[in-house]
């Protein structure tokens, strides 16, 4: 992957590559080759061979950026750690991932330090200062020589991310540098990168899109990454205003608040031309309001850790493709729909479960054969596990996820549908749909509500509503109003945590 972001290097050295979004510290590309460089020497220089794998566990810093393609020179491989895991959460990556070393920050030494020594790893490094720890500035003053390492890129794995864990246990996704590179390759086809000068990257780096799209494809064109460490809604806000960043890549809840806060009023965000969505469902009528509101193109795009991640997004230049969408397959990848039952293709229109194929599909998952062969077939495809449709363009719409598919009396429900219905009403804020079982034993859809501060709703008006609008086996049966629902960070519903919520009842 190192070709390809450092393609052209002569040209672009003195360009800034990456930018503290808080700071303002800046670091040319020439800079951030050398470091790479650098760190890649250093570890070599401690043991650390090709094959190896090295934990991250830290926020976005231009630190990140450094440390994930040092790990890469030397040879070895990055597992990257949610930011927002406990001890024992980051100590179970790094133990099924047989991390040998960790790179951290001085602010989460605590659980770095449980983590690694629950995982049995002694070498913790720290981007900036901490007593005890090796800094990344002591490892970038080695003088070693950067290793020669030769890479079998279809074979070779470059970063062992983990599944977002949305719908069960996190899963070790391994990715080779060739799939990385096909994939910066890919999403580049479908970007008008003539305007891209600047990238905002808010979104978590320890996650594929984070990692992939926001900071090796922009360090791939030679634009400038702009890194903010947490999401906050001034501080985006005044990033935006302030680095005049003009592409910025967030999951739908950062859409929320563009929309509806008062406060993005008060910055001048006419930098910004292009926001991208991708990670979660991004909902066509609040889409357009963010759209009225900022003036900018919205786009989305659809994807998995296990397709490094792209494979779906609007073109740039295509503003006739609906936003609701996640729009046209990526060059060199094919899609097809198939029968949940019978594996059997169906056609123009028709929903089923979305298989993929292409350079950019995962190796498989680690330590876990059967998860693999459960996912990736013998012809290559890789079975998304999410329910969608492909229009007589080729324009794709995600509809749910398999596993999330209520069966009521044989007919299978979608939940993601009712609880977009759900939002179209006035008095209701929020809404997750699941399956529950009755007195009969029967699973039936329920929706857990959350009204508008000012409401008076009843679970009958809620049940009237849904009825009134869809084919009668869609009906929600039970209304639970609750205070919020459960989401991770990236706007997924955590619906195993509202399953986990009526077991225990
Ligand atoms: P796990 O596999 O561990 O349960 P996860 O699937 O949420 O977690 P990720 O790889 O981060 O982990 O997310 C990929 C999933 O995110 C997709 O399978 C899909 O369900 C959802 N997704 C991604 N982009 C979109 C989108 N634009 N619209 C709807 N859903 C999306
Ligand atoms: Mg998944």
């Amino acid at each position: 992957v190192h070709e390809l972001i450092f393609r052209g290097l002569a040209e672009k050295a003195d360009r800034p590559a990456l930018i503290d979004g808080i700071t303002g510290m800046t670091i040319t590309y020439g800079e951030f080759a050398a470091a790479v460089d650098r760190l890649g020497a250093a570890l070599a220089e401690r043991g650390v061979r090709k094959g190896d794998v090295i934990g991250v566990f830290a926020p976005n810093t231009p630190g990140y950026a450094i440390t994930l393609h040092g790990i890469l020179r030397a040879g070895a491989v990055a597992t990257t750690a949610n930011a927002l895991y406990t001890a024992e959460e980051v100590a179970g990556q790094l133990t099924d991932a047989g991390a040998k070393a960790l790179f951290t920050v001085s602010g989460f030494l605590d659980r770095a330090t449980a983590a690694a020594k629950l995982a049995g790893i002694t070498d913790v490094y720290v981007f900036d200062k901490a007593d005890g720890h090796v800094s990344l500035s002591d490892l970038l003053a080695s003088t070693a020589p950067a290793p020669s390492i030769s890479f079998d890129t279809a074979e070779d794995l470059a970063v062992l991310p983990y599944s977002s864990g949305t719908t069960g246990r996190a899963k070790g996704v391994m990715l080779t540098h060739r799939a990385l590179v096909a994939n910066i390759v890919q999403t580049d086809a479908m970007m008008d990168t003539s305007n891209i000068g600047r990238v905002l990257a808010v979104l978590p780096f320890f996650h594929i899109y984070g990692m992939q799209v926001t900071l090796n494809h922009a360090l791939a064109i030679g634009a400038t990454v702009v890194t903010m460490p947490k999401f906050d809604l001034a501080e985006f806000l005044r990033v935006i205003a302030e680095h005049r960043t003009d592409r910025v890549y967030i999951a739908p809840p950062v859409a929320v608040a563009l929309a509806k806060h008062p406060m993005v009023d008060s910055y001048d965000l006419s930098a910004m031309k292009v926001l991208f969505s991708g990670a979660a469902p991004l909902d066509e009528e609040l889409a357009e309001a963010v759209h009225k509101r900022l003036g900018c193109k919205i786009k989305q795009g659809y994807g998995m850790t296990e397709m490094s991640p792209v494979s779906h997004t609007i073109p740039d230049d295509r503003d006739d493709i609906a936003i609701g969408t996640v729009g046209l397959i990526l060059p060199n990848m094919e899609n097809k729909v198939v029968d949940l039952a019978t594996g059997e293709e169906l056609g123009v229109g028709e929903r089923g479960e979305l298989w993929c194929n292409g350079p950019n599909v995962m190796k498989g998952y680690l330590n876990n054969p059967e998860a693999t062969a459960a996912t990736l077939d013998s012809d290559g495809y890789l079975h998304t596990g999410d329910v969608a449709v492909i229009d007589e363009n080729g324009v794709v719409s995600i509809v749910d996820r398999v596993k999330e598919l209520i069966k009521y009396k044989g007919y299978q429900v979608p939940p993601a549908e009712l609880e977009a219905l759900l939002l179209t009403h006035p008095q209701i804020a929020d809404a997750a749909v699941i399956g529950v079982r009755d007195a009969e034993g029967e699973e039936v859809p329920k929706a857990f509500v959350v009204t508008q501060a000012d409401a008076a709703m009843t679970a009958d008006d809620v049940m009237t509503f849904v009825a009134d609008r869809v084919a009668p086996h869609k009906k929600v049966r039970v209304v639970e109003f609750l205070d919020a629902i459960p989401k991770s960070a990236s706007g997924k519903i955590l619906r195993k945590d509202l399953r986990a919520r009526e077991a225990a009842k």
